[in-house]
């Protein structure tokens, strides 16, 4: 095994995000869910990512899971080092990016990294230092108001600042334009000046690939996703990585299909809608689940028969109205667990009658089944739709999963995605 890039990912859908543009840059990528067992193998791997839930614990914790996950990726021979968060630098003065960055640095024996959440693609600019979030600065973005992360001064350079005990400088869109050279030279300078991070201007995907480019010999490299698009072209340049590989292909696995939607999302509402009317359905009703009816073994009685005729939809999935209904009488937190409970039986008992092909929507739903199914892994594979790939899971079963959080995803998505395998 021959591991390029190594990933600490502080949230799950942010790994999914970052191993998918990985694999579109044409690095094979699994993300593995929370720090692998000591001895795991991964074959024909380029690049990993740890998907951790670090963004919002206490800095102390978030410092040892970090380091954890860092100690497993150096034992299995990266060449560089990778910590992603938000694009919008979700943290608070206390940290977590500023504390994990310095732990990861210093675990490291390195003094200096960049500090870049620019995601042009989703309309996260950094210019002279300040974040953008499309035409308005992050603190008029809405994040003032996030309820755990609450982001009300739109520069980074301050707000890393207060989060490390080092010095932050900033490298802005004058010099990154200017080129690869000169925005290392720019890091040069601030090192020697004893800053040990950069908050780094960019505006488009091409600053993106200079600074890429500019951090080709750097040992840790801190930002959102964005800034991962230049990374695969250094190790394809230092000849470490084939260039022309098929990143996202999966391995061929038969088995029937099932939709298992616990999400109420809009999207998913639509979606669910549509796939009803073409497929056999059924509906988990939540308030017969708080009864103790066995809806998990019913709906998995329903879907065996049917299996072998094509994919069965089943859905705790409602209109608005309809789970604020269900929520006052049960509690959004004992609506919410009861469902998830279902769905995870559900996908144990789905997977034993022989479905290998499960699209799971809902975030929380997904990490219920995951959890269930005991994946450890996701190797990532071809886009079905913005932000959500089919993925196969590492283990045994292998499965193929496609995990969709609430709204992501066109009407259609559930027939497109089975329709993209073979
Ligand atoms: P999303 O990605 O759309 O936010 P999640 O799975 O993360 O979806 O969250 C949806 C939550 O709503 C889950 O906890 C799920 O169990 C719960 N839920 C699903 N259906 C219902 C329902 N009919 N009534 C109340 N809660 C529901």
């Amino acid at each position: 095994m021959s591991l390029l890039l190594g990933c600490i990912a502080d949230d799950f859908t942010g790994a999914t995000d970052l191993a998918g543009t990985l694999v579109r840059a044409g690095m094979r990528t699994v993300q593995m869910i929370d720090v692998p067992a000591p001895g795991t193998v991964l074959d024909d791997v380029d690049a990993i990512v740890i998907a951790l839930k670090s963004r919002t614990i206490p800095p102390a914790e978030a410092i040892e899971k970090s380091l954890a996950a860092l100690e497993w990726l150096r034992a299995n021979g990266c060449q560089q080092y990778f910590f992603k968060y938000c694009s919008t630098f979700d943290s608070t003065d206390e940290g977590n990016i500023g504390p994990v960055g310095e732990a990861l640095l210093a675990a490291l024996d390195s003094d200096f990294t960049i500090a870049c959440p620019a995601f042009p693609r989703n309309n996260r600019t950094i210019c002279k230092g300040y974040l953008f979030a499309g035409d308005v600065l992050l603190n008029e973005s809405g994040m003032q108001d996030h309820p755990l992360t609450p982001m009300r001064d739109p520069n980074l350079v301050r707000v890393l600042d207060r989060q490390t005990q080092g010095a932050v400088g900033l490298v802005d869109y004058d010099t990154v334009r200017r080129g690869a050279i000169e925005t290392r030279a720019a890091f040069d300078t601030l090192r020697a000046d004893g800053k040990s991070f950069a908050i780094v201007d960019a505006l488009d995907e091409d600053d993106l690939m200079k600074i890429g480019e500019a951090c080709a010999d750097m040992k840790l490299i801190t930002g959102g996703s964005g800034i991962a698009i230049g990374l695969p072209e250094n190790f394809r340049r230092g000849g470490l990585l084939e260039a022309g590989i098929t990143a996202d292909s999966l391995p061929k696995i038969d088995g029937y299909a099932a939709v298992l939607s616990g999400s109420c999302s809009r999207a998913t509402n639509a979606q669910v809608a549509l796939m009803a009317e073409t497929c056999p359905s059924f509906q988990i009703d939540p308030l017969a689940l708080a009864k103790g009816d066995d809806v998990a073994s019913a709906a998995i009685d329903w879907a065996t028969p049917k299996l072998a005729d094509g994919p069965v939809l089943i859905y705790a999935t409602a209109e608005p109205d309809a789970v604020r209904q269900i929520q006052a009488q049960l509690g959004v937190d004992e609506a919410g667990a009861l469902v998830e409970n279902a769905m995870a039986t559900i996908a144990r008992g789905l997977v034993d009658a022989g479905v290998w092909r499960l699209i799971v929507a809902g975030g929380e739903t997904s990490g219920a089944v995951v959890g269930a199914l005991n994946v450890p892994g996701l190797r990532i594979g071809p886009e079905i739709d913005p932000g959500v790939p089919w993925t196969a899971s590492l283990g045994d079963p292998e499965l193929l999963l496609a995990l969709k959080s609430g709204n992501f995803g066109t009407p259609d998505f559930f027939t497109k995605a089975l329709g993209m395998l073979p």
